[in-house]
């Protein structure tokens, strides 16, 4: 699933093709591609400049020049790649997006949404300050200039749920998922089913800070593509697989203590860590 590297990675990447580009046509091809909650149907963006392409967390949107925005999210499976309109088209795409005058040619280029198990979307969206309306939310992610690392530690102190719950909370900071939590928790060296209100502010905190760090090296490598589902804009994998050092790992030895990684199941999915360095 893509956490915030690599939405970062696509963000970039479109944000490199796309920005100041005309939208001259819009499909979608699947019931699910675009989001119930959309306040108009994927056509409205015809017509509209790209200004920007911004990010919270796992939520990426195209600021228009229009009172509303253009959001996306990649769900378990979702890829935004930016393509010459003459690419054979994929098996799974679910929405495409014409843009005026193509970089390398006089071709214009498409925006395609591809996603094999269609839990991601597109919606067009409202504003609710400065980011739509389903980002509202949305706390803050560990990138953001207003991220408060305080006032995250002290909300995650207060609770009595198991730390890896907590990061992933998307109501108190943004961005981490399953392969990025287990990565935090190992570099920070907690073991995930630790209750929050158990840790001290500086052990919280180095997870927090942990998290940041892992991502950012992440996001120098394109992201993760472990289950090949992700692809960066151009169609390409990201290579941080080969730095996980506890996500996928089961059975093998811990690169700081030699133990075994251990894999335990954790609300339908799973928790890899080391036990022998993790407590
Ligand atoms: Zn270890």
């Amino acid at each position: 699933m893509p956490e915030l590297p690599e939405v970062e990675t696509v963000r970039g990447g479109l944000n490199q093709y796309t920005v100041g580009k005309k939208i001259i046509g819009a499909e979608s091809y699947h019931p699910r591609a675009i989001k119930p909650g959309s306040i108009a149907p994927l056509q409205a963006v015809i017509g509209a400049k790209i200004q920007a392409v911004n990010r919270r967390g796992k939520f990426l949107w195209l600021r228009l020049d229009r009172e509303y925005a253009l959001v996306a999210h990649l769900g378990m499976s979702g890829q935004l790649l930016v393509q010459p309109a003459s690419a054979p088209q994929q098996s799974h795409l679910r929405a495409k997006l014409d843009l005026a005058g193509g970089f390398a040619s006089k071709q214009s280029d498409q925006i395609r949404f591809i996603d094999q198990r269609t839990f991601g979307w597109l919606s067009i969206e409202e504003y609710a300050g400065d980011v739509p309306t389903s980002v509202r939310h949305i706390a803050v992610d560990p990138f953001e200039a207003n991220f408060d690392i305080k006032k995250v530690v002290n909300k995650i102190k207060s609770k009595k749920c198991a730390i890896k719950t907590a990061i992933l909370n998307q109501e108190i900071l943004s961005g981490i998922g399953n392969i990025y939590a287990d990565e935090a928790l190992w570099r920070a060296r907690v073991h995930p089913e630790i209750i929050c209100e158990d840790l001290s502010e500086v052990e919280i905190k180095n997870i927090i800070t942990s998290a940041k760090r892992v991502m950012k090296s992440a996001i120098k490598s394109g992201g993760t593509s472990f289950d090949e589902q992700y692809k960066n804009v151009n169609g390409e994998s990201g290579y941080f697989s080969r730095s996980l050092k506890v996500y996928g790992r089961e059975g093998q030895r811990c690169a700081r203590c030699g133990g075994a990684i251990h894999r335990i199941a954790f609300a339908n999915r799973s928790s890899h860590f080391c036990p022998c360095c993790q407590r």
